[in-house]
């Protein structure tokens, strides 16, 4: 027998319509790429999102078409996410960052048909327009009085042409499973791959982020995201923020310690989220002016790598910031994990709860986890054994975008995220290590990951980085780089004198090297293929 309920379409425009509806009035403010702060409300954005769609309409944009956009976190961006979607097209995120022979890759791959660009990427683009074989015009995230003399083809202002364009526009009755967006991934080996997301996957996605015990974001949250609107849909909370209606707050270009300070208090954000380099920058601005707080943020995600464990005791100690630790990645939406303590953990002394705090988190609902060995027989959830964590449930990947890569689900329907990991009896999960960078020494495993968190905690220490290199008796040792904290001093006997103390005696790093500047990719992580390269045949001291 079947139900007697609705079949409504989960649809990306149902959320602007939702929030144009319920939440009108509620503002989003940007720091514009143009210098000033930019103010409208819910009810502005759902108006010039249908003239987007009507100015797409107007180039002959179908249904499934590709449109790229390489952009900061603006309003004007959050116009692009439901425009384009909403008429049934693809908004196709491009990360900026990549190498200009990735974007240009990416963009021939996804066959985009027009690309919006803020005013920042315009000389990017200009260097590789003759190679985008696909793109048949430009849209530049502007004004006119803003408007730079371009060599990019068929370049047009996107005031000039949205304010052309009425504000009555018939969102399509598309099937939920149709494509809405798609994002590759910053792939460290090979060609980047496209994560092809749908409106029921997205929608889905933001009834998790929304739950207390995923985000919590609601109506009474101000919330900035400072992930990327170019990483995995800003983490999901542009659409999370439409379908609750929180106010939005975005920095546009400015990542900096200052300039994230500014908005926090000048906005009264209370809920932000980042990746750690991003709050590292934030917490040295802090500490270099002491007499700043954050009396009105509640609280922090910190995802995309491990959140350092003397991270997460500065929110929480120093500037009574709960710290919410997330995992995922660009093929799961991207959430997965969420760090909120059980409401056994309430009372718990600090350092049994931090303890929980610095594991990546418990699974939403509708995100199966396992571990596996080798053999793919599912280890024991007892914290303890660890193995290659597999996923699956309706918020991630199917496949890459034209079958790149191949099958990537086993028959039983789960994908291997190349991560390495624990679950315990909790059912919190905590990554060891991305699985290409544990360090295998002597048949047992070291996390790189850990032993990272703890060379952090080093008051002289920066960042750090921890790579498996060649040792003549047990195939691998660690190899420490750090880069010190400005104007701080350590040696190298101290720094593994402190983490003697820190992990076990077989575990303890061989060697430190002191750099001036690490690596990383486009999304901000270590680049640890890069730095096995450089140094290949490094001679430990212990060798
Ligand atoms: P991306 O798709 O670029 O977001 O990368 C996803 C990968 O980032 C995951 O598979 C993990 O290896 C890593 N990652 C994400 N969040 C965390 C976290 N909280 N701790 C450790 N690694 C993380």
């Amino acid at each position: 027998m079947r139900g007697l309920m609705q079949d409504r379409p989960l649809l990306i425009s149902s959320l602007i319509e939702y929030a144009n509806q319920y939440h009108g009035d509620v503002e989003l403010v940007s720091r514009s790429v143009e210098g000033p702060i930019h103010r409208y409300t819910y009810a502005d954005a759902y108006k010039r999102s249908k003239q987007v769609a009507n100015a797409l309409a107007g180039f002959g944009v179908r249904e499934g078409d590709r449109i790229g956009t390489l952009a900061w976190n603006t309003y004007r961006h959050f116009e692009l996410y439901y425009g384009i979607s909403g008429m049934g097209a693809v908004l196709h995120t491009i990360n900026p960052r990549l190498f200009p022979d990735q974007i240009t890759y990416i963009a021939n791959h996804a066959e985009d048909r027009f690309i919006f660009t803020d005013l920042t990427f315009v000389p990017l683009l200009e260097q590789i327009a003759d190679k985008l074989t696909s793109v048949e015009g430009y849209v530049v995230m502007t004004d006119e009085a803003n408007m730079p003399e371009t060599s990019l083809p068929n370049a047009v202002c996107y005031e000039t042409l949205i304010g052309k364009q009425s504000a009555d526009f018939d969102w399509p009755k598309l099937d939920e499973s149709a494509a809405s967006s798609l994002c590759y991934t910053s792939g460290t080996t090979g060609n980047p791959k496209g994560v092809m997301y749908s409106h029921r996957s997205t929608v889905l996605h933001s009834f998790a982020v929304c739950t207390i015990d995923g985000i919590g974001m609601s109506s009474h949250e101000v919330v900035m995201p400072v992930v990327p609107m170019f990483h995995a849909n800003a983490w999901g909370t542009i659409y999370a923020a439409a379908m609750c209606g929180a106010k939005m707050v975005f920095p546009g270009a400015g990542m900096d310690g200052p300039s994230i300070y500014q908005l926090l208090d000048e906005e009264k954000v209370s809920l932000t989220l980042a990746v750690p380099t991003v709050w590292l920058g934030l917490l040295q601005h802090l500490r270099a002016e002491s007499n700043k707080k954050l009396p009105y943020m509640q609280r922090v995600v910190i995802g995309g790598s491990a959140a350092p464990q003397s991270m997460i005791e500065a929110f929480e100690k120093d500037y009574d910031v709960q710290v919410i630790h997330a995992w995922g990645m660009t093929e799961m939406s991207p959430l997965g994990t969420t760090g909120n303590m059980r409401a056994k953990h309430a009372g718990r002394p600090y350092d049994e709860q931090i303890a929980v705090k610095v594991k990546q988190g418990r699974a939403l609902y509708g995100v199966d986890l396992k571990i596996v060995d080798d053999d793919g027989n599912e280890l024991p959830r007892d914290g303890v054994a660890f193995g290659r964590l597999l996923v699956r449930g309706p918020w991630i990947t199917n496949g890459y975008f034209k079958g790149e890569g191949g099958d990537v689900l086993d028959a039983d329907s789960w994908f291997d995220t190349g991560d390495v990991a624990t679950l315990d009896p909790d059912g919190y999960m905590q990554i060891t290590d991305r699985s290409k960078d544990v360090i295998k020494s002597g048949g047992e495993w070291i996390s790189s990951i850990d032993l990272e968190n703890d060379a952090v905690g080093h008051p002289a220490v920066q960042e750090a980085a921890v790579i498996g290199v060649a040792h003549p008796k047990w195939d691998e040792r660690p190899l420490l780089l750090v880069i010190k904290q400005d104007g701080a001093d350590v040696s190298k006997e101290e720094l593994l004198e402190y983490m003697a103390g820190k992990v076990a005696k077989w575990q303890v790093p061989d060697d430190v090297v002191f750099v001036d500047e690490l690596p990383h990719t486009a999304t901000g992580k270590l680049l640890k293929t890069k730095l096995r390269d450089e140094y290949e045949g490094y001679r430990l001291p212990t060798a």
